[in-house]
Formats: C-alpha cells, sequence, structure tokens
C-alpha cells in the first residue's frame, strides 16, 4: 500500500483476455462452491478433482493465465483476489449473461401529470419502469439485475429495485460511488421532463461514470427532520418506494433561486458564479416544514408550521 492510495493496474485487454476459456471460467465457479463449503483456499489437486479437464499441464495452463490477475498463490494452495472475487460474484449474478424477464405489473399510485391513478411496472430496453396508465408519463425507472428476478414475485422485484436504488442513491449523494467505490461530485441540476423544469439532486462517479439523479423532493424526504415530520403523522418516510413519491410530495412547493456562489470567482475582471439554492416547503396532514438545500446538497431546516400555510 503506498501513502497517496494509489493503485498498481494490469492491462484491461490482459484481464480480460484471461477470462476468455470455458475452463478458467470453471475454476472461478469451483472457487464459488468452495466458499459455500467455508473454504478459500484451494491446492492445485482439490482444482483439478473438481474439473472436467484433460491433464494436470491444461490445468497448469490456465492457472496461469489467471494467476496475478484473478488468483494469488500462496504455500496452501490458490486463492481467489479482490478481482477474482469480482468476477466470480458477477458470474454468480449472470451481470454479464443473463437477460431479467418481468410479467407487466399493475399498481396504484398519483400521477404528477394527469389525475390516473393507475401505474404500470413493464420491462423497457432491460430497466424496470413505472408509467402512469393515463398520460404515459415515466414515473420512475430502476436499474434490473438478473438476479433481481430470481425467486420473487413481480412485486417484491419492484420493491427489492426500490430498495437498491434508495440505498445506491443514500451513498452516491454522500460523495461515494455505489457502483465502484470511487468519488462522487454532487449537485443541483435543471431537468426538464413533459414540459416542465425541476432541481434534481445528482451524484456523478469521477472515475466510472456511474450518476444517479432524483427529484430534489426525494433528496430532501431522506432528512431526519422530514423523517421525523412525516413520523409525527404516522407516515415512515423511509419506507416510500420512489414510484409511490407523488402521493407525498405533490402537495409540497418546490422554488430554485440563483444565489451567488461561495466559490472565489475564477479571476478578478470575472463576475461572481451562481449556483442553485432551492427551498422545499412540505406539507403533510395540516402541518409544514420548510427547508432550504444548497448546491452540495447540504440541507437545512428553515422553519416549521403548524397552521398549514407556512412557507
Ligand atoms: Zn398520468
Ligand atoms: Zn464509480
Amino acid at each position: 500500500m503506498t501513502e497517496d492510495a494509489e493503485s498498481s493496474s494490469v492491462p484491461a485487454a490482459d484481464a480480460f483476455g484471461a477470462l476468455a476459456s470455458e475452463h478458467r471460467i470453471a475454476v472461478l465457479r469451483t472457487f464459488a462452491d468452495a466458499e459455500r463449503d467455508g473454504e478459500r483456499t484451494l491446492s492445485f489437486t482439490e482444482i483439478y478433482d473438481a474439473l472436467d479437464i484433460d491433464s494436470t499441464s491444461q490445468l497448469s495452463y490456465h492457472l496461469d493465465h489467471l494467476e496475478g490477475v484473478f488468483l494469488r498463490r500462496s504455500e496452501s494452495g490458490y486463492e481467489l483476489n479482490r478481482a477474482g472475487e469480482d468476477v466470480m460474484r458477477a458470474v454468480l449474478a449472470g451481470s454479464f449473461t443473463e437477460t431479467p424477464s418481468f410479467e407487466p405489473l399493475a399498481l396504484s399510485g398519483e400521477c404528477p401529470g394527469c389525475p390516473e391513478t393507475a401505474f404500470d411496472a413493464t420491462e423497457e430496453d432491460g430497466l424496470l419502469t413505472v408509467r402512469c396508465d393515463g398520460c404515459g408519463m415515466r414515473i420512475v425507472t430502476y436499474d434490473l439485475p438478473p438476479a433481481a428476478v430470481v425467486g420473487r414475485s413481480e412485486r417484491a422485484v419492484l420493491e427489492a429495485c426500490d430498495r437498491r436504488v434508495r440505498h445506491e442513491y443514500a451513498v452516491a449523494v454522500g460523495g461515494t460511488c455505489a457502483n465502484c467505490g470511487g468519488r462522487a461530485v454532487v449537485s443541483v441540476e435543471q431537468r426538464e421532463s413533459h414540459g416542465e423544469t425541476d432541481p434534481y439532486a445528482v451524484a456523478v462517479c469521477e472515475r466510472c461514470n456511474h450518476r444517479v439523479f432524483a427529484p430534489v423532493a426525494a433528496h430532501v424526504l431522506f432528512h431526519p427532520a422530514v423523517v421525523a415530520f412525516y413520523w409525527r403523522h404516522g407516515v415512515d418516510a423511509t419506507a416510500i418506494a420512489f414510484w409511490d413519491l407523488p402521493r407525498y410530495i405533490e402537495a409540497w412547493d418546490v422554488d430554485v433561486a440563483e444565489v451567488e456562489s461561495n466559490d472565489p470567482p475564477m479571476s478578478a475582471d470575472r463576475s461572481p458564479s451562481t449556483e442553485p439554492s432551492v427551498s422545499v416547503t412540505v406539507r403533510y396532514g395540516g402541518e409544514s416544514l420548510a427547508l432550504s438545500l444548497d448546491a452540495d446538497l447540504t440541507v437545512s431546516v428553515v422553519g416549521t408550521d403548524g397552521s398549514g400555510n407556512g412557507g
């Protein structure tokens, strides 16, 4: 480990090339089977006995390709290194090889675009998409990994994808990419959909480009003051699914203003830059809670009002 936390690397073509063999994938699966039995280290003979391979020299040839990239060798045998574990888990999860299927699921919700209360969840281009039945508005889109559909009802698949995305989002807006662990840069971005421009809380990974975003209202809903506000009214805000958010946030006020940036201007002759500042008034059960959101997604409580006229 070096002091500045740099990482060493193997050329990507070498790493992926090392996987271009049925036998080498079978070696990784052998480690997966061993792991289920609580075993991490396998001897040459144990690997040989587990595989349908012609000779020990053939196995040596394949292990040479994997060693240093996905396997490390010690006195007691072979072990997967971290990259080897990642690949083994991707093989087991079917991430690169399986296409999930999902039967359309009818839901009820509140459309922000029309009075319709019937939604449909379907698989569209590999994504799980919830749309309004009436106007076709896309309410939310989830990543649909192959493993998510195995052994679950359609409803349970939707709930699992929702939980996964919420978790991913919460980690990313905290500055860490849930995909690769890299640094995520957060911001408020104005996005247009269905003729309306709304502020979104966005996190983009500097390393792998993984991008997550949610309407600022969804972001504010994670704040402890908002969770407590709803909890007093008997609602667990932490359990509201993304596709069911419109039911709650329809009554809110969300306003965006451009304010002077705290960052110093790049040069003396440049005017100070501006950044968006969002004010949000959360409303429920005749009460309101006013909050503000900075460009770096920091949420502050501005005030509360029990009369329902706050904001
Ligand atoms: Zn609609
Ligand atoms: Zn990343």
